[in-house]
């Protein structure tokens, strides 16, 4: 069924843009994409695609955005890497307000599925104070509650309305918990950008400009694990259009320390880069991965897209945009 009506909500930004983008290219002939940035920010943006600038806090755009609609991907949050969440919780949190008028709008105008973008964020702090942490982060760990204070409070109390909307009014709600997303057209400089576009920058700019230093935050050898957008895209569809009501992790689990995500930014590169660490900087948690074994065993799939090649495909892009003087579009 590719002509129901398709809304994705925050589709000028990074993952809804390429979500956008896919959808076209699989044959999707009615996709409405909404963002509250202005049209000329968007990342991505088509002409055979409507496009509309409304802000989903506001009930009444929610309406409009999901009128007609079949199915709905609620990409649209305010939110950025871990130096914008740290210091911007209350804004993190009124994203409750997105997610909470777009299922009433939706239940409303009877939209058959509803997709919720939660994050890796929402697991308990207690789980993650060591690097080592190989077998990553299983799906119940997100209980007892403890998850990063603002942003990640906001997404495990959304997904809980997600839920009770399947259970109290019967709709098809569907959640996964995003570790790490990256890829082009998403934000690279002014704040909000995250690890591996911010290490890609760095490295760039202090090749251009011959300084040969980047500063990196923390020790380095904090760990993640990072996921490449086109397996982000493929877990999104599967999970929505799959029985799976429970959250589930759409993440990476090729776990790496943020030093190793410098050496293979510098291989691609080609340099040695001096490294200063800030030690005061925004940090995070000591050590995050996914476990994979509930996608693996239910969806018959994970992602794998190697953290190297994604990286590639990151960095040529990051380049191209430093040299043509771009600005990073974020909101
Ligand atoms: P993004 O910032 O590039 O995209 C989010 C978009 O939402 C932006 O374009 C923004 O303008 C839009 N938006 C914000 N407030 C809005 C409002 N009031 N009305 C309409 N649009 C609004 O971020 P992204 O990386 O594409 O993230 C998409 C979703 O995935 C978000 O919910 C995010 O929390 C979640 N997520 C992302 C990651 C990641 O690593 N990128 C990880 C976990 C979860």
């Amino acid at each position: 069924m590719k002509d129901g009506l398709v809304v994705v909500a925050g589709g000028g930004g990074f993952i809804g843009g390429h979500l956008v983008a896919r959808l076209r290219e699989q044959g999707y002939t009615r996709i409405r994409s909404v963002d509250v940035k202005p049209l000329d920010d968007w990342y991505q943006r088509f002409d055979d695609v409507e496009s509309r600038q409304l802000d989903l806090r506001r009930f009444d755009h929610c309406d409009q955005a999901v009128d007609g609609a079949s199915e709905v991907f609620n990409l649209a949050a305010d939110m950025g890497g871990m130096g914008f969440i740290e210091n911007n919780k209350a804004l993190c949190m009124l994203s409750v307000l997105i997610n909470t008028h777009l299922l009433m709008a939706s239940r409303e105008a009877g939209v058959e599925k509803f997709f919720f973008a939660s994050s890796a964020c929402v697991y308990a702090a207690d789980k993650q104070v060591t690097t080592q942490l190989d077998d990553g982060l299983r799906e119940e760990d997100a209980y007892p509650a403890m998850p990063e204070d603002g942003y990640g409070w906001e997404k495990l109390f959304s997904e809980r309305m997600c839920r009770h909307y399947r259970e109290d009014f019967g709709m098809h709600t569907r959640m996964a918990r995003y570790h790490n997303i990256y890829g082009p057209h998403g934000t690279w400089d002014g704040g909000r950008e995250k690890a591996p576009a911010a290490i890609c920058r760095k490295v760039i700019q202090s090749k251009l400009s011959g300084s040969n230093e980047i500063e990196i935050w923390g020790d380095g050898e904090q760990t993640r694990s990072f996921t490449y957008i086109d397996d982000c895209l493929e877990g999104t569809q599967r999970l929505l259009h799959s029985d799976i009501t429970e959250p589930l992790n759409v993440g990476s689990d090729q776990m790496v320390s943020i030093n190793q995500l410098v050496d293979i930014v510098e291989k691609i590169a080609g340099v040695k880069v001096g490294r200063k660490y800030n030690l005061d900087a925004p940090k995070g948690v000591r050590g995050r991965n996914s476990n994979n074994e509930r996608i693996q065993k239910l969806l018959g799939w994970a992602p794998g897209i190697r953290l190297e090649d994604g990286i590639e495909k990151t960095y040529a892009w990051i380049h191209d945009e430093i040299k043509r003087g771009a600005v990073s579009k974020a909101y």
